[in-house]
Protein backbone atom coordinates (compact mmCIF):
# COMPACT_ATOMS: atom_id res chain seq x y z
CA UNK A 1 0.00 0.00 0.00
CA UNK A 2 1.62 3.13 -1.04
CA UNK A 3 1.45 6.57 1.17
CA UNK A 4 -1.45 8.10 -0.57
CA UNK A 5 -3.33 4.65 -0.32
CA UNK A 6 -2.89 4.56 3.08
CA UNK A 7 -4.15 8.09 4.13
CA UNK A 8 -7.03 7.70 2.22
CA UNK A 9 -7.63 4.14 3.91
CA UNK A 10 -6.84 6.28 7.21
CA UNK A 11 -8.96 8.52 6.33
CA UNK A 12 -11.86 6.53 5.35
CA UNK A 13 -11.43 4.24 8.65
CA UNK A 14 -11.54 7.33 10.84
CA UNK A 15 -14.97 8.45 9.21
CA UNK A 16 -16.55 5.52 9.97
CA UNK A 17 -15.37 5.05 13.03
CA UNK A 18 -16.59 8.73 13.69
CA UNK A 19 -19.84 7.52 12.13
CA UNK A 20 -20.54 4.45 14.31
CA UNK A 21 -19.52 6.32 17.72
CA UNK A 22 -22.08 8.81 16.80
CA UNK A 23 -24.73 7.07 16.02
CA UNK A 24 -24.03 4.62 19.11
CA UNK A 25 -23.68 7.77 21.18
CA UNK A 26 -27.13 8.93 20.72
CA UNK A 27 -29.68 6.55 19.64
CA UNK A 28 -32.00 8.51 20.39
CA UNK A 29 -33.44 10.29 17.04
CA UNK A 30 -33.18 9.73 13.47
CA UNK A 31 -30.51 12.30 12.72
CA UNK A 32 -27.27 10.76 14.49
CA UNK A 33 -27.95 7.31 12.36
CA UNK A 34 -28.95 9.61 8.74
CA UNK A 35 -25.60 11.64 9.58
CA UNK A 36 -23.67 8.33 9.72
CA UNK A 37 -25.19 6.95 6.23
CA UNK A 38 -24.23 10.34 5.01
CA UNK A 39 -20.71 9.62 5.82
CA UNK A 40 -20.58 6.44 4.83
CA UNK A 41 -22.66 7.10 1.35
CA UNK A 42 -21.04 10.11 0.30
CA UNK A 43 -21.17 9.66 -3.45
CA UNK A 44 -24.83 8.70 -3.21
CA UNK A 45 -25.75 11.59 -1.09
CA UNK A 46 -24.17 14.32 -3.68
CA UNK A 47 -25.73 13.14 -7.07
CA UNK A 48 -28.77 14.26 -5.30
CA UNK A 49 -27.63 17.74 -4.48
CA UNK A 50 -27.74 20.81 -7.03
CA UNK A 51 -24.92 22.42 -7.86
CA UNK A 52 -23.83 25.99 -7.49
CA UNK A 53 -24.79 26.99 -10.74
CA UNK A 54 -28.63 25.48 -10.03
CA UNK A 55 -28.62 27.22 -6.27
CA UNK A 56 -27.39 29.86 -7.97
CA UNK A 57 -29.97 30.43 -10.69
CA UNK A 58 -32.45 29.29 -8.16
CA UNK A 59 -31.73 32.09 -5.82
CA UNK A 60 -31.65 34.60 -9.12
CA UNK A 61 -35.18 32.86 -10.41
CA UNK A 62 -36.33 34.03 -6.65
CA UNK A 63 -35.08 37.51 -6.40
CA UNK A 64 -36.57 38.34 -9.80
CA UNK A 65 -39.83 37.37 -8.81
CA UNK A 66 -39.75 39.78 -5.96
CA UNK A 67 -37.90 42.12 -7.99
CA UNK A 68 -40.30 42.30 -11.12
CA UNK A 69 -44.03 41.14 -9.61
CA UNK A 70 -43.21 42.25 -5.29
CA UNK A 71 -43.61 38.83 -4.67
CA UNK A 72 -41.60 36.61 -1.99
CA UNK A 73 -41.47 33.04 -2.57
CA UNK A 74 -38.89 30.38 -1.43
CA UNK A 75 -39.52 27.78 -4.68
CA UNK A 76 -40.38 24.38 -3.31
CA UNK A 77 -38.05 21.12 -4.07
CA UNK A 78 -39.68 18.83 -6.39
CA UNK A 79 -37.08 16.55 -6.80
CA UNK A 80 -34.24 15.94 -9.70
CA UNK A 81 -34.59 13.83 -12.43
CA UNK A 82 -31.81 11.55 -13.87
CA UNK A 83 -30.02 13.32 -15.83
CA UNK A 84 -29.23 16.40 -12.95
CA UNK A 85 -32.45 18.78 -13.51
CA UNK A 86 -33.55 20.47 -10.60
CA UNK A 87 -37.21 20.66 -10.50
CA UNK A 88 -39.51 23.32 -8.59
CA UNK A 89 -42.61 25.40 -9.30
CA UNK A 90 -44.04 28.83 -10.02
CA UNK A 91 -47.71 29.28 -9.14
CA UNK A 92 -48.55 25.44 -10.01
CA UNK A 93 -46.27 25.39 -13.15
CA UNK A 94 -42.92 22.89 -13.21
CA UNK A 95 -40.16 24.93 -13.95
CA UNK A 96 -36.77 23.31 -14.16
CA UNK A 97 -33.22 23.99 -13.68
CA UNK A 98 -30.40 22.54 -16.01
CA UNK A 99 -27.04 21.09 -14.37
CA UNK A 100 -25.59 24.60 -16.24
CA UNK A 101 -27.84 26.80 -14.41
CA UNK A 102 -30.50 26.98 -17.58
CA UNK A 103 -34.37 27.72 -16.93
CA UNK A 104 -37.13 25.95 -18.66
CA UNK A 105 -40.95 25.10 -18.68
CA UNK A 106 -40.97 21.48 -19.40
CA UNK A 107 -45.23 22.37 -20.30
CA UNK A 108 -44.54 25.01 -22.16
CA UNK A 109 -43.85 24.74 -25.76
CA UNK A 110 -42.04 27.45 -26.81
CA UNK A 111 -40.85 30.77 -24.73
CA UNK A 112 -37.86 33.48 -26.00
CA UNK A 113 -36.99 34.80 -22.86
CA UNK A 114 -36.31 31.64 -20.17
CA UNK A 115 -36.11 33.42 -16.91
CA UNK A 116 -39.13 35.62 -18.50
CA UNK A 117 -41.20 32.82 -18.59
CA UNK A 118 -39.79 31.30 -15.06
CA UNK A 119 -40.92 34.59 -13.13
CA UNK A 120 -44.47 34.24 -15.57
CA UNK A 121 -45.16 30.94 -15.16
CA UNK A 122 -48.77 30.79 -14.87
CA UNK A 123 -49.22 33.61 -17.48
CA UNK A 124 -47.12 31.24 -19.61
CA UNK A 125 -48.90 28.47 -19.42
CA UNK A 126 -52.49 29.94 -19.74
CA UNK A 127 -51.51 31.98 -23.01
CA UNK A 128 -50.56 27.72 -24.24
CA UNK A 129 -53.43 26.04 -26.15
CA UNK A 130 -52.97 22.41 -26.53
CA UNK A 131 -51.65 20.55 -29.44
CA UNK A 132 -51.71 17.27 -30.01
CA UNK A 133 -49.31 17.14 -32.79
CA UNK A 134 -46.62 18.93 -31.08
CA UNK A 135 -43.16 17.70 -29.57
CA UNK A 136 -42.63 19.49 -27.07
CA UNK A 137 -44.74 20.94 -23.96
CA UNK A 138 -47.87 19.40 -22.06
CA UNK A 139 -51.53 19.51 -21.47
CA UNK A 140 -50.76 19.58 -17.82
CA UNK A 141 -48.67 22.67 -16.02
CA UNK A 142 -46.78 20.08 -13.12
CA UNK A 143 -44.83 17.76 -14.93
CA UNK A 144 -42.77 14.82 -12.92
CA UNK A 145 -38.89 13.64 -12.79
CA UNK A 146 -39.45 11.01 -15.52
CA UNK A 147 -40.95 13.65 -17.57
CA UNK A 148 -44.64 12.85 -17.34
CA UNK A 149 -47.56 15.62 -17.10
CA UNK A 150 -50.76 14.80 -14.95
CA UNK A 151 -52.90 14.75 -17.68
CA UNK A 152 -54.43 11.63 -19.31
CA UNK A 153 -55.18 12.87 -22.62
CA UNK A 154 -51.09 14.36 -23.44
CA UNK A 155 -49.52 12.29 -25.59
CA UNK A 156 -46.37 12.21 -23.17
CA UNK A 157 -48.55 9.28 -21.66
CA UNK A 158 -47.66 7.52 -25.31
CA UNK A 159 -44.33 8.00 -25.22
CA UNK A 160 -41.10 6.23 -24.48
CA UNK A 161 -38.88 8.19 -22.07
CA UNK A 162 -36.02 9.45 -24.35
CA UNK A 163 -38.78 11.03 -26.07
CA UNK A 164 -40.91 12.61 -23.02
CA UNK A 165 -37.08 14.17 -21.33
CA UNK A 166 -37.05 15.47 -25.08
CA UNK A 167 -40.60 16.50 -25.03
CA UNK A 168 -40.01 17.97 -21.19
CA UNK A 169 -36.27 19.63 -21.49
CA UNK A 170 -35.95 20.32 -25.07
CA UNK A 171 -38.92 22.89 -25.26
ZN1 LIG B 1 -47.82 15.36 -20.86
Amino acid sequence: MDRTAHYTYSAARYLNRLAVEIALGDMSGQPALYFSARLAYPAAEEVEVMNNSQERAKQVLQEEIKKRRGLTIQLPDRGESEEGYFFTEVERVTVIIGVRGRYALPAVRTYPKPLYAAVYAGKVWKAQIPDSNCVTGHFDPLVTTDWYCGSPDCPCKREPYEQRFKRGAQG
